[in-house]
């Protein structure tokens, strides 16, 4: 890719001294191994809305759907300052062709989600959203979002990154001209990643693409990128990879020996059974793909969806 992939990063997890107590929460897989990758777009809410560094903590209180932003001890109301400056950055991003946002978990400006918010008792309940967080994805509705906590989940971090390379993929198609042709192109490449996040959208989509010539480009990749977002978001499981693995295995039906057919299927069980890493079959697949030319195969998006460095398909 000529480019990196351009990621929103609360600024505080890449070390810089943004923090309430001038600390910070530097995240070492998201600098060292993701930051290879991707260039990220550092926002503090915070200090760019004016506080200093250090200063006093703020929190939400109030309701869990309309908090407000104030200061611990001094219990300065926050609230509108910062929801005009968030409109005003939100706009401001437009402009970063984002294709992801990694917030910093549990703080009243930037937490995405299960963020404390206090009642009138002092009491507090984990759910709330940071104020920068919620007008980021209400303008955003299909970026793909993240918090650094979940991503230390592997499954998470999979599904995440998957996601933001399949969108810098769909930005390339669009960039390349909003054609039929294009899209049928794209769509080919991700059917099997599609199907392992969800074989109701790989229905839809493949619906949707087939009758395209009768809808009006912008609005047929407006549906099509939609229906993409709303598949990326929900996570592959070892069920419906086993499903994908088993489609491709057939695609090799004439030429694979007994043999390798028999080992195929024992690799494709062990998968299923929680024994190996989904990267054991898929390892064994680009094998074949590139020992027997499979073509269809060899574009598949799903045999190789990202830098296999980030072995993010490595878990069981
Ligand atoms: S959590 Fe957000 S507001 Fe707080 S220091 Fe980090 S980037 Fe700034």
């Amino acid at each position: 890719m000529a480019e990196k992939i351009k990621i929103g990063i609360s600024s505080c997890l890449l070390g810089n001294h943004v923090r309430f107590d001038g600390g910070h929460k530097l995240d070492r897989f998201l600098v060292d191994t993701l930051g290879q990758y991707v260039e990220y777009v550092p926002v503090c809410p915070e200090v760019e809305v004016g506080f200093p560094v250090p200063r006093e903590t703020l929190r939400l209180e109030g309701s869990p759907n309309a908090p407000r932003l104030v200061t611990t001890r001094t219990k300065e109301d926050h609230t509108e300052r910062m929801a005009t400056w968030a409109r005003k950055r939100v706009k401001e991003l437009e402009g970063e062709n984002l294709c992801g946002f990694i917030f910093k978990s549990n703080s009243p400006s930037s937490g995405m989600e299960r963020v404390k918010v206090y009642n009138d008792k002092g009491m507090a309940e984990k759910r709330g959203t940071g104020l920068f967080a919620r007008v980021f994805m209400d303008h955003f509705p299909l970026v793909p979002v993240e918090d650094e906590g979940r991503l230390h989940d592997p499954k998470l971090r999979e599904n995440f990154i998957e996601a933001i390379f399949t969108l810098r993929r769909w930005r390339e198609t669009i960039s390349e001209g909003r054609r039929l042709g294009n899209l049928v192109a794209f769509h080919t490449k991700h059917k099997l990643l599609i199907l392992a996040h969800s074989p109701e959208h790989y229905r839809k989509m493949g619906r949707l693409v087939a009758g395209g010539k009768s809808v009006q480009a912008s609005t047929l990749f407006s549906q099509y990128e939609a229906l993409l977002v709303e598949a990326l978001r929900l996570k592959t499981t070892a069920r419906k990879n086993t499903n994908v693995l088993e489609h491709v295995l057939g695609y090799f039906k004439k030429q694979l020996t007994p043999d390798e057919k028999q080992e195929m299927l024992e690799i494709i069980q062990q998968y299923r059974s929680g024994h190996v890493p989904l990267v054991v079959p898929v390892t064994l697949i680009n094998h074949y793909v590139r020992k027997y030319g499979e073509p269809y195969l060899s574009r598949q998006a799903y045999l190789s969806p990202h830098p296999i460095e980030l072995q993010l398909r490595n878990h069981v």
